[in-house]
């Protein structure tokens, strides 16, 4: 089995991706509605460091409603 993500062989801790930012990124992708393209491109890591922090601080928004 591959990480539908990356499509790296899938970790056991963290099926069915391949590593937690693999499922933090689909988890990001869900909740951001858009379906981003991951690489092994260093700037992408960054944008979803970023993409994960603008969700956090939505959810903590929202939790204070
Ligand atoms: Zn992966």
């Amino acid at each position: 089995m591959t990480c539908p993500i990356c499509g790296k062989a899938t970790n056991a801790t963290a099926r069915p991706f391949c590593s937690k930012r693999c499922a933090d990124l689909d988890l990001a992708r869900w909740l951001n509605g858009s379906y981003a393209v991951p690489s092994d491109d260093p700037e992408d890591a960054d944008e979803l460091d970023q993409a994960l922090d603008l969700e956090r601080t939505r959810s903590e928004k929202e939790k204070r409603h």
